[in-house]
């Protein structure tokens, strides 16, 4: 791991601006899904950092070091955009801006990094202390509230993706520049999708880039049926998804399904779900979600967890069944084969979840077993796809189209061609270098 010494190690470059220019420097997550963080500065001297995230892998990946820096904006409340801004507060005293949902969750999230970096022996660049700190540092703003920043004034955009997730619109003297964040224009069963904006300049991440998703109503009605399967034939379907919005989601599907389903509730999203229940402003249908809390079996107990065996749905972190209670539940339901795993998205390479696809074998509680039940993936991403990608960059018809968040080498050039055969100036920036727009 990079071992963080305050302006020891960036690579920044620290010299004066002309004119209207814009430099952009990504610390991490320019040419990578992740991992993200960007300082953005112009002649003013205005100067401000955004997300500062790192990929939970085993090792984690980290973003480079950064200049010293006032303020961050934290798009969202996912550890590979927040999961470094401790840091960031610890060194440099900087001041991290974020919606008001966002700031509720970062505790938990930042408390549960903490924990997970501890059990898995993986240091951490920030310490329960500087935890606490950050905490002390957060500001909170609503969508549509302009806000001031040196020479610049900025504000936070519905972006989509997960509930509190925004997109900045920045307003320098010379530019105005859309940050998408990681986001989605459709709307999902928690929250309304994000709308684009004109901008001179746009950062847009790219996760997507060169691949279509299924349409949804199709993917959820497909889940349904094969929640509907399983049932009938006696079992019990363990659905993995992640803690923050994903699991979320799925209880709104299945409630949204009217049938009458016995589905329990397990892991870190049952906090989250209230998070978003007393931040009912950032949900799509807040009262949706109050009855689909009461409606679900939340696991609060061993004998909860016991009780949950026999139930018809079994939603429960983590997405990837890397660890999680999902470990527990599938260690009992491999063994009786009406039972099935029915995955909600994509499964990083490395993940217990594609080794399950793979080789139908897990390692749990530190065994290798073999597990022959049925799996099936279901594609419930909030990310844009291709397409929608293509025509929100058409919409914000920038001069200058800045790709990040997304895999170099097939995501990035994918979507690159197909908006400068639209006639757009694409830039696919490298981590560690800082460049000019003028
Ligand atoms: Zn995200």
């Amino acid at each position: 791991m990079v071992l963080y010494t305050p302006g020891s190690t960036t690579s920044y470059d620290d010299s004066s601006i002309d004119g209207d220019s814009l430099r952009y420097h990504f610390l991490g997550g320019g040419e990578e899904v992740g991992n993200v963080g960007c300082i953005l500065e112009d002649a003013t001297g205005t100067r401000i950092q955004i997300d500062y995230g790192f990929v939970p892998s085993n090792p984690p990946r980290y973003p480079d070091e950064g200049p010293a820096v006032d303020d961050a904006i934290l798009t969202h409340s996912h550890i590979d955009h927040v999961g470094l801004a401790p840091w960031l507060v610890a060194s440099h005293g900087t001041t991290l801006h974020c919606t008001k949902l966002v700031a509720d969750l970062l505790e938990m999230i930042w408390r549960d990094t903490y924990k997970v970096s501890s059990i898995e022996g993986q240091p951490l660049p920030w310490d329960k202390r500087d935890l606490e700190e950050a905490l002390d540092h957060l500001v909170v703003h609503p969508f549509d509230e302009w806000v001031e920043t040196g020479a610049w004034r900025w504000r936070f955009l519905r972006a989509g993706h997960i509930p509190g997730a925004a997109m900045v619109e920045i307003e320098t003297p010379s530019r105005r520049i859309l940050w998408s964040g990681d986001f989605d224009t459709r709307d999902s069963p928690c929250v309304k999708g994000a709308i684009p904006i004109k901008a001179d300049t746009l950062f847009m991440e790219s996760t997507y880039g060169g691949r279509e998703q299924p349409e949804r109503e199709v993917e959820v009605e497909r889940f349904i049926e094969r929640v509907v399967e399983v049932v009938e034939r006696g079992g019990t379907c363990l659905v993995p998804a992640f803690a923050n919005g994903r699991g979320q989601d799925i209880l709104l599907m299945l409630w949204r399904s009217e049938l009458d389903l016995d589905v329990h509730y397990d892991g870190m999203g049952k906090k989250i779900m209230e998070h978003f229940l007393s931040n009912g402003e950032f949900i799509a249908d807040a009262a949706a979600l109050a009855k689909v809390k009461r409606w679900c079996r939340r696991v609060s107990s061993k004998s909860d967890r016991k009780k949950a065996l026999d139930a018809d749905v079994i939603v429960t972190t983590s997405g990837m069944l890397d660890g999680g209670p999902a470990h527990w539940y599938l260690n009992r339901l491999r063994h009786d084969q009406r039972n099935a795993i029915l995955l909600t998205g994509y499964q990083a390479e490395g993940s217990g979840g594609r080794m399950l696809q793979e080789d139908n074998r897990m390692l749990i509680f530190g065994k290798m077993v073999d597990i022959n039940l049925e799996i099936d993936q279901f594609s419930f991403s909030n990310h844009a796809d291709h397409p929608l990608l293509v025509s929100f960059a058409q919409e914000v018809s920038a001069d200058d189209t800045i790709l990040f968040h997304g895999d170099r080498n097939d995501a990035q050039p994918a979507l690159s061609t197909a908006l400068s055969e639209l006639g757009m100036r694409v830039h696919m920036p490298e981590n560690g270098h800082s460049y000019l727009l003028s």
